[in-house]
């Protein structure tokens, strides 16, 4: 499925001194170009796999070739004084040579669906992965203080506020729905009264994923943090946040 030819002939372009005269900048440039060919023509195989193809693996390549080739990636050409015609020509390049394995991904996802809950305990509920079935957000119990009520905690993708704390009333909904196992509730409950939504649910494809099969990428400026987006397998971005 994976014809790598339009990006190995890139990177070869671009290998030459002419193209790029910034010996730093090529380098650079030429071995990101290999990571998201290794990456890409893993998640092919994966998908080729006999007797079935390996879904969980080819996600991951997929994310991580999004994540190499993400924003941290192309603000740091923005910044090289490589030309821009080189920079656009990487990136479509890359988003079309992925493009077979995201397609073919998608349609075997349609078939799979993992997203269930899953009881974990008396008080801690797990939704899990579309792809792997793993754990994409956890539920589980805690106490702030020995002393004080019992909060509902729910993991995040954000680097920053990795754990969000539910009380009171809204907690009290939130187990009931989780009981009733509808994750499609779960979610759209946490995106009505969470500032932080859910975040591990992509509003594209309307999946849940687990962090092995996101690439999450935060950008900092110094200790500053200005974003964090995440892309899920098949390509959609949202910001995390
Ligand atoms: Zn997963
Ligand atoms: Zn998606």
């Amino acid at each position: 499925m994976f014809d790598a030819s339009p990006l190995t002939d890139l990177r070869d372009d671009l290998a030459d001194p002419a193209m790029v005269p910034d010996a730093i900048a090529r380098t650079a440039i030429v071995s990101r170009l290999d990571d998201i060919i290794a990456a890409i023509s893993g998640a092919d195989r994966a998908l080729d796999k006999l007797p079935r193809a390996d879904i969980a693996e080819a996600a991951r390549l997929t994310a991580n070739a999004y994540y190499i080739g993400g924003r941290s990636w192309r603000r740091q050409l923005a910044e090289s004084d490589i030309p821009a015609a080189t920079l656009m020509a990487v990136h479509e390049e890359s988003t079309r040579a992925i493009e077979p394995m995201v397609r073919e991904l998608e349609r075997l996802l349609v078939a799979a669906n993992h997203t269930t809950i899953r009881r974990d305990g008396e008080l801690e509920f797990v939704i899990t992965c579309a792809v792997c079935g793993g754990e994409a957000v956890t539920f589980s119990r805690a106490r702030a203080h020995t002393d004080s009520p019992i909060q509902l905690v729910v993991s995040s993708l954000s680097p920053v506020t990795v754990f969000r704390p539910i009380a009171g009333p809204r907690m009290k909904d939130l187990v009931s729905l989780l009981e009733r196992g509808n994750a499609g509730a779960v979610i759209a409950h946490l995106k009505e009264t969470q500032p932080g939504g859910c975040d591990a649910h992509c509003p594209t494809c309307d999946r849940v994923y687990c962090r092995t099969h996101y690439a999450v990428e935060a950008q900092w400026s110094g200790s500053w943090h200005e974003a964090t987006h995440a892309t899920c397998p098949v390509g959609h971005d949202h910001e995390v946040d």
